[in-house]
């Protein structure tokens, strides 16, 4: 929708103030003059996605909100199976009910508790989010919300994640998290990404698992912690080979502000990876476009990871060493959900949790490995 947005966190625009010089190299030229705002018709968005029987439309930015009044005309006129946002949650209340109530999905940005959200996003943005996200209850939201987390130093994500299920202002039932990591270029070198993953990150996402198979046993729930989830339906389901989990470049592709298609939103201008225009591409027969570099091939988890990140693999902002570095969660990652699998293998035996309740909707922009 667009590349605007109405905050100003920490690790996105702070980080591209830092990065306003790096380059990509020869190879990969960025057009920087897009337009900022989607300035293509809704008609052509129309005529695009009718080719596609299993169209899934995700508004995208930027803050999609900002164009709070497109976003309202697309939902008047193309049909998809589904719509979806990802929204930061500050302009929520700028959709009525009636649009909002159509989402099957919302993803919304918060970190976890208020004083750590109001951290990295801006003071205030905690009370503004939960209560939009109140309202938005209030007024017959059923559809699925999750909490979308950005984790960075800052963050133990044991105490965070609890909190955004546990808590009494605002409880989710769906998280999903991401690292920053390997995302900006020169970031590595004043953060202590290493020391962080080592001794609260991974120890972290451990006790995480431990604590989410614990509730199947005492519950008989299976929370949706989409990296936990993905990683755990995989290994049940014995899938060996998984590609790019949040299916950028194959089966998910973002439509830039101009109309031409990328493999994801944050390839937005690489000229190169122009897939196509809206006008005149077919959604069924577009370019697949696959991790093809080291480290991830040759990696001996591609196959349970999917390559983690199309653009990290593609731009490698962090050298060889601080990739590697990013590679061991993932790792550790798959290792806790590993270690739990004869409990559930239990569990599903005992008719505590069955298998279907770990089905969830693919590429509902959750990329499963943070
Ligand atoms: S663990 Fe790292 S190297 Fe291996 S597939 Fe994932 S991102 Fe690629
Ligand atoms: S994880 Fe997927 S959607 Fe996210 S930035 Fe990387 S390629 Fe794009």
């Amino acid at each position: 929708m667009t590349s605007e947005c109405n905050l100003q966190c920490r690790y996105c625009f702070g980080e591209s103030l830092d990065d306003f010089d790096e380059e990509f190299g020869d190879d990969l030229e960025v057009d920087y003059a897009l337009p900022r705002k989607i300035n293509y018709d809704a008609e052509l968005l129309e005529k695009f996605c009718r080719k596609d029987p299993d169209c899934v439309l995700t508004f995208y930015g930027g803050e999609p909100l900002l164009c709070a009044d497109k976003i309202k005309q697309i939902m008047d006129s193309v049909k998809p199976r589904h719509f979806m946002i990802q929204t930061n949650g500050l302009l929520l209340d700028k959709l009525e009910p009636k649009y909002l109530n159509r989402f099957h999905t919302i993803l919304v940005s918060i970190d976890g508790e208020e004083t750590l959200t109001d951290y990295y996003r801006g003071k205030g943005t905690f009370r503004k989010v939960t209560g939009n996200l109140k309202w938005l209850m209030q007024n017959g939201f059923r559809g699925e919300l999750i909490a979308r987390m950005t984790v960075m130093e800052q963050t133990d994500i044991y105490k965070q994640v609890r909190f955004l299920l546990e808590n009494d202002e605002f409880p989710f039932t769906s998280v999903h998290w991401q690292l920053n990591a390997g995302f900006w270029g020169n970031d590595y070198a004043r953060r202590n990404f290493e020391e962080w993953a080592r001794t609260s990150y991974v120890p972290g996402v451990k006790k995480l698992s431990e604590f989410w198979v614990d509730k199947m046993e005492k519950d008989g729930v299976v929370l949706k912690l989409y990296p936990l989830l993905g990683i755990a339906e995989s290994i049940l389901k014995k899938e060996k080979n998984c590609f790019m989990r949040c299916g950028g470049g194959w089966i998910n592709y973002a439509i830039q502000t101009d109309g031409y298609i990328i493999p994801c939103p944050t390839m937005w201008g690489m000229k190169k990876y122009y897939l196509g225009n809206i006008a005149t591409a077919d959604p069924s027969k577009l370019k697949k476009v696959f991790v093809d570099q080291p480290p991830c091939v040759g990696c001996q988890i591609l196959g349970i990871c999917g390559g983690r990140c199309l653009y990290a693999n593609i731009t490698k902002r962090w050298s060889d060493m601080h990739y590697g570095k990013v590679c061991h969660t993932v790792a550790k990652l798959v290792e806790a959900v590993q270690a739990e699998e004869p409990r559930i293998q239990q569990l599903i035996k005992n008719c505590k949790v069955s298998l279907k309740d770990f089905d969830f909707i693919r590429y509902n922009g959750c990329e499963i490995i943070p």
